[in-house]
């Protein structure tokens, strides 16, 4: 099995060579300021206890408090959070957060566990991680497999455990030590939205920049989830033509690639009922299949659309099909979804790229609300939360488009370069 996190601090170190940066002073930086290393036992409901192996992995907190996701997933390793966790530190310097990086794990599939099981294993990690996390140490989040329920759990652990020990701060304080909360647990109205939401933000300045009119771009959108729904459903509000969507089971576009806008919240309410997006071609207020052309995951990403927005898995373009890609700009909205020998094959023919740690920054960015909001002892409502995550994705946007024009490169190295000049302390 590749080493995630040697691949990645490989092609990091290349970029830093190449543009000239401090190398002893990016190696240091690449390595983890903390690794940790937990066992969580759990009562079960036959009698057994299992003991359940954790991780925290604190990277970087050069720009402020550790921030990263907790991944539940019986594939994780000790690599793979460490590798996510050094994108978390450049991604939140991408977006200009005052926030390090960091990320944490448990090896479990939580579908073996009941819902019971599944709290006692979220309170034991939080038990065991305790003294590591805090609003001004470090501040988890959900990733795959864990949600605003989980976090409600492991906030109230947390909250359980500082009164225990005779915390004497104020309880907005300790609700600022998790993000991704659900609003009653003092969690961000439009977090949900935030993700999707700063893509599109990202995209219109994108087709600003490039001269190009939003009504005639046609987008197709791989993965229907969090990420993709709301990127289809923003991107056809500003005008975009989101001619094909995408989940695990297939995708629907137009029978003739005549490319007529899909009107988003019918195939939602369709998917909603179906169970699946690829019997949902719904246009102008009509749900009709005879129209449309189910197709699978792989066409989708080969189809002749301007923008292609991989928003599900990563690693889905690559060198096996980066050469039957016909889209000109792609919006990586999911973690890695393009391969780094399809990123250079493709930006030398002229597709334009937006990378993961700029493109998908906008939930982050509403997980520093959430933080702030809770440390402010505040509540935004959903607009004030959306108006602020376009200020901030517009100036990401400018920073690193700015960047790559001085550097005369792309956006990924452009976005490696300018966070990294920011980690090292070099601008
Ligand atoms: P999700 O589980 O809500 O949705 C994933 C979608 O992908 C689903 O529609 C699923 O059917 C689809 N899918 C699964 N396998 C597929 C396949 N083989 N082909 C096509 N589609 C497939 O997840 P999400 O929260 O939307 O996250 C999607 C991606 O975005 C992940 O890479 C995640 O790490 C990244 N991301 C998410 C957030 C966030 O705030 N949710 C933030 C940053 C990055």
């Amino acid at each position: 099995m590749t080493d995630i996190f040697f691949e990645t601090k490989k092609s990091i170190l290349a970029i830093s060579k190449k543009f000239r940066l401090n190398q002893n002073a990016v190696k240091e930086f690449l390595e983890p300021n903390k690794i940790t290393e937990v066992k969580i036992p759990v009562n079960l409901e036959d009698g057994q206890v299992e003991i359940f192996q954790g991780f925290r992995i604190q990277h970087n907190n050069k720009l402020g408090p550790y921030k990263g996701g907790i991944r539940f997933h019986h594939n994780v390793t000790k690599e793979e959070i460490m590798a996510l966790s050094l994108w978390m530190s450049l991604k939140c310097a991408v977006a200009d957060l005052p926030y390090g990086g960091a990320k944490g794990g448990i090896i479990i599939d939580p579908k073996i566990l009941t819902e019971a099981e599944l709290e006692k294993l979220s309170r034991g990690y939080v038990r065991a991680i305790y003294d590591l996390i805090g609003a001004g140490k470090d501040v988890p989040a959900p990733d795959v497999n864990t949600n605003p329920k989980i976090m409600g759990w492991m906030v109230n652990e947390y909250i359980k455990i500082s009164k225990e020990k005779g915390s004497k701060l104020p309880e907005n304080l300790l609700y600022a030590t998790f993000t991704g909360k659900s609003e009653k647990d003092r969690g961000l109205a439009g977090r949900t939205e935030a993700t999707g939401f700063g893509g599109v933000v990202i995209l219109k300045e994108l087709v600003q920049k490039l001269g190009l009119k939003p009504e005639k771009q046609t987008v197709a959108v791989q993965g229907f989830g969090n990420v993709g729904q709301y990127f289809a459903q923003f991107a056809s509000d500003s005008g975009f033509k989101v001619v094909a969507v995408s989940d695990s089971k297939g995708a629907i576009t137009e029978k003739n690639h005549q490319f007529k806008a899909l009107d988003i919240p019918l195939v939602l309410k369709c998917k909603m009922e179906k169970g699946i997006v690829s019997g949902c071609y719904c246009v102008g207020g009509v749900c009709d299949l005879s129209r449309g052309r189910p197709i699978s995951n792989e066409e989708l990403l080969e189809l002749p659309v301007d923008i292609l927005v991989p928003s599900a898995l990563e690693n889905v373009i690559n060198k096996k099909n980066m050469k039957k890609i016909k889209a000109k700009i792609i919006i990586e909205m999911a973690n890695g979804p393009v391969s780094y020998e399809a990123y250079e094959y493709l930006t030398k023919k002229g597709v334009v790229i937006v990378p993961d740690i700029l493109a998908n920054a906008g939930g982050v960015t509403g997980s520093y609300l959430e933080w702030k909001q809770n440390i402010e002892n505040k509540k935004y409502t959903k607009d004030e939360t959306l108006k602020m995550i376009e200020g901030i994705m517009e100036l990401a946007f400018d920073n690193i488009w700015n960047e790559a024009k001085r550097l005369k490169t792309h956006l990924k190295e452009a976005s490696t370069v300018h966070a990294l000049k920011k980690l090292l302390g070099d601008n």
